[in-house]
């Protein structure tokens, strides 16, 4: 390492400046400011003996490249884990960590508003392997302990749920976990570990869809898993047992996403509320389903614990009929329908949580519609509604 190498621990730097350092020694490749795409598999050694003590800091592309880890150093340094690993989506970050941590016997309690795709994998193959899991509410804190059995192995939060943005109390619900033994895991794709650090709060095992925010341009499919030094060793044997390795592109475009995240994350943050009180103060809403408002329902617990927020959250329109709903959202020029968030456009899709949840009552008084707010000008994003809520009116 040369004497102005960047190498090293980044962990004592605020988040905005570790974004640009993490994972990143252009030393170690002649100069260049980013670690270069190494695509391949088989990696040389000099001699049998090399070969064969495994000598070598690289084995198999398979196994990581100086790409992949360079990938998985940042992630790590970001969320304050023992290691990070990665996988080629989100949802299989979510199977990896569940795989690992449960196993035939086992009773695992999921929060009701988890990801569709985490419960449909719960429901079929985590059930196919012995595993038994039960839904409860969001918001229980710490009276999780009362659903708690002796073969509990662990706890599952995401928070805010998916859709309908529940914000979940952390520390209460992983210390009453511990307590009785149970791994806590945690999926904090909407936060961040800029907005939101699950280890600080007592979460073993802090997944990401990479696809979204770290991404941020719509053109990768990504999962990470940040674990404590007590579930690294067997997250990172999973992950390697299951042969999972993100393709080489993808691992040099989300270190990209990575360096302007916190940019990004901001404006997003901006540009959502900004639109999400707009949006608050129309006659056609009902309410806004978004922590950052001080009318969110579990609002105290977003300034407790996070940092930011980004441009994802929903509203309640007041009844109406579907094709009104329709009207809104078909016409808007600068949201796009689609599933998926945390690219630079704007998304909006209707969605309704009463046909899979089994913990608790959807029941919001309206029919429900799922903005992400993107990097465009907000007033433009706003006209854009606001011809949509007269088509609405008009329908
Ligand atoms: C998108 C998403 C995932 C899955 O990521 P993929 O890369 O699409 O598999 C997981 N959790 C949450 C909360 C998501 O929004």
């Amino acid at each position: 390492m040369s004497k102005r190498s960047k190498g090293g621990d980044k962990r004592g730097y605020r988040p905005a400046t570790q974004v640009v350092l993490a994972g990143r020694d252009p030393f170690e490749h002649q100069g260049f400011v980013n670690v270069p795409i190494y695509r391949g598999t088989t990696v040389l050694s000099p001699d049998v003996e090399h070969f064969l003590g495994k000598k070598g800091r690289y084995v198999y592309g398979r196994r990581g490249t100086p790409t992949t880890e360079a990938l998985a150093e940042a992630i790590a340094s970001l969320e304050g884990g023992a290691g990070a690993a990665l996988t080629p989506s989100g949802l299989s970050a979510i199977t990896t960590a569940l795989t690992t941590v449960a196993h035939a016997g086992d009773h695992i309690l999921m929060a009701d508003t988890v990801y569709g795709p985490t419960r449909h994998f719960c429901d079929t193959l985590l059930k196919r392997m012995g595993v038994e899991v039960s839904y409860y509410d969001p918001v229980i804190g710490a009276a999780i302990a009362d659903l708690m059995r002796p073969n509990t192995r662990a706890v599952y939060l995401e928070s805010p749920g998916s859709l309908s943005f529940e914000l979940q109390d952390v520390p209460a619900i992983a210390a009453a976990a511990k307590s009785r033994g149970a791994a806590v895991l945690m999926d904090n794709t909407w936060a961040t570990p800029l907005y939101f650090r699950p280890h600080d709060h007592g979460v073993d095992v802090s997944i990401q869809a990479g696809t979204k925010y770290l991404g941020g341009h719509a053109d990768l499919n990504l999962g990470t898993i940040s674990a404590t030094d007590e579930f690294w060793p067997q997250i990172k044997e999973t992950t390697g047992t299951l042969g999972l390795c993100p393709g080489p592109e993808d691992a040099f475009l989300a270190l990209r996403g990575l360096r302007t995240l916190a940019v990004r994350l901001e404006r997003h943050m901006q540009s959502g509320l900004k639109i999400a009180r707009w949006l608050a103060g129309r006659p056609e809403v009902l309410r806004v389903l978004h922590p950052a408002l001080e009318t969110h329902p579990q609002h105290a617990i977003w300034k407790r614990d996070f940092r930011g927020a980004c441009g994802l959250f929903s509203i309640v329109l007041k009844p109406c009929a579907q094709a009104a709903v329709a009207a809104l959202v078909d016409g808007l020029e600068l949201f796009g329908i689609g599933a998926s968030w945390g690219g630079y456009e704007s998304l909006a899709i209707p969605f309704d949580c009463s046909k899979f949840r089994t913990a608790t009552k959807w029941n919001p008084g309206g029919p429900t519609v799922r903005f992400h707010i993107g990097l465009e000008d907000p007033d433009d994003l706003i006209a854009d509604i606001e011809r949509g809520l007269k088509r609405l009116a008009a329908a």
